[in-house]
């Protein structure tokens, strides 16, 4: 029997199995942990790499089966600021290679994450020559056009973000924008570059009767509420939302009839404005915008529950200055809710302007709060894009149909791959030009041992 095509997925910040919400804890953590699971039941045996930040945490960790999480040792094993990280990967790299000796592990396809992890992926490929599919979440030089002075990536960010475009096989962009940056600022190949947009898990996230959603958050049933969820970050600019809402009260009849901001995310499960820096500076904004009693701050939520928080909302905000892909405005929209977003990055791509939610620009308020308008006093406008945006989600973003094209992706890196390292004639037929599209997945022994 052939044996399953092996991937080593690296991820050094981000792993499939910490709690969600936190500073360095989101889209990406999501997207190894629901690809990983994916590929594995279409027989693809997944380890992922991440680093070991728990001592509590063993060293290898089954996902499910055909996924196994193991975390290396790379600088101090306890949670670490992600833009610190840098320093270590010499050690990541090195204890990736330890462990695969020391498990007789070996690779076919290296699917690396984030810069820093594309860097080791690089540095494997070069002395190994294990191809790689490289996906880099976010970009260094959106990054630093957007935050300016308060980024706080290394220096050597974009000098090693070109490395890796240069050194690996194939990039994933998740969405037309990011391709675009990919080729305008960084002078990627175009050839290089497969456009695969992220999903949601339409299982976990499904609509839930408003009034049973309200209920089970605890919220009334007949106040408009808006709802955010994510990290808790200034680009994600939860402080637009709360001046926009400040425009709104100041325009209700009554403050029954003003609406209700309810922002899910931070530190820990209870608020905490002083584990959370930005729940500390929310909190002023609203009470100076005299607002602080319609925002409501939840803490950070798994998510088995999230879908009982997108459905008890009239409608989910999500305004960042940029946004590389954006997981939430989908998990609202597989809720069935429309959702606002600004016309940034990968929301672009998401959200339908009109159709399944509206797009605004990004740092105005008053825009914001006339399409809040518009959207809380017309219940059926509403009904109509929840349902289309439901429609979207299960018809374009769901994770069996990422794995299945990362999939046909391997399988082409992989064919390349052979056709650069192999004579032609010792190709088997399935590999010949024209007839790769029809391969299945697994069955590859591209003699990485
Ligand atoms: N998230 C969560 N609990 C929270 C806040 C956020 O599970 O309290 C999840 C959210 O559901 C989404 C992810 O974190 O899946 C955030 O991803 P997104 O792509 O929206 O933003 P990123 O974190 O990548 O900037």
């Amino acid at each position: 029997m052939d044996r399953p095509t092996r991937i080593a997925i690296l991820s050094e910040h981000a792993s499939p199995i910490v709690a969600l919400g936190g500073a360095d804890a989101g889209g990406q953590n999501v997207y190894v942990s629901e690809l990983s699971r994916h590929l594995a039941r279409r027989g693809y045996a997944i380890d992922v790499y991440t680093r070991h930040e728990d001592p509590g945490t063993p060293e290898i960790v089954d996902l499910e089966p055909g996924v196994r999480v193991v975390h290396l040792k790379a600088g101090p094993v306890k949670p670490h600021p992600k833009d610190e990280l840098w320093p270590f990967m010499p050690a990541f790299r090195n204890s990736l290679l330890r462990f695969m000796e020391r498990d007789e592990t070996h690779y076919d396809l290296i699917h690396s994450n984030f810069w820093m992890s594309g860097w080791v992926a690089a540095e494997l490929r070069r002395r190994s020559g294990t191809p790689v599919v490289h996906i880099f979440h976010a970009m260094g030089k959106t990054k630093r056009r957007h935050q300016q002075r308060v980024d706080t990536s290394p220096g050597n960010r974009i000098k090693t973000e070109l490395e890796v475009i240069a050194g690996v096989d194939t990039i994933i962009a998740q969405c037309p924008n990011e391709r675009t940056e990919l080729i305008d600022d960084y002078g990627a190949d175009p050839a290089k570059i497969a456009l695969i947009p992220s999903a949601v898990n339409t299982s976990i996230f499904h609509p839930v009767a408003r009034a049973e959603a309200r209920q089970k958050v605890g919220l009334e049933a007949s106040k408009k509420v808006i709802v955010y969820v994510g990290r808790l970050l200034p680009r994600k600019d939860i402080r637009n939302i709360v001046r926009a809402l400040a425009l709104l009260v100041r325009q209700s009849e009554s403050r029954e009839d003003a609406p209700l901001l309810m922002v899910v995310g931070g530190e820990s499960e209870q608020p905490d404005p002083t584990a959370t820096y930005e729940i500390d500076e929310l909190q002023k904004l609203a009470s100076e915008l005299g607002v602080i009693d319609h925002v409501l701050f939840t803490g950070k939520r798994q998510p088995e529950l999230l879908r009982y928080y997108y459905s008890a909302a009239d409608v989910a905000v999500t305004t960042p200055w940029y946004e590389p892909f954006g997981l939430t405005p989908l998990e609202a929209m597989a809720c069935g809710r429309p959702v606002i977003g600004s016309a940034v990055g990968g929301i672009t791509f998401t959200i339908k302007d009109g159709e399944t939610g509206l797009l605004v620009p990004p740092r105005d308020p008053e825009a914001l709060a006339a399409r809040l308008q518009r959207l809380l006093g017309q219940p059926d406008l509403r009904r109509r894009m929840g349902l289309a945006a439901r429609k979207r989600v299960e018809r374009e973003f769901s994770w069996p149909i990422v794995a299945l094209r990362t999939g046909a992706l391997y399988d082409k890196t992989l064919a390349e791959h052979m056709v650069e390292t192999v004579s032609i004639e010792t190709l088997p037929v399935a590999f010949m030009p024209g007839v790769t599209d029809n391969l299945s997945p697994g069955g590859y022994d591209i003699g990485a041992r």
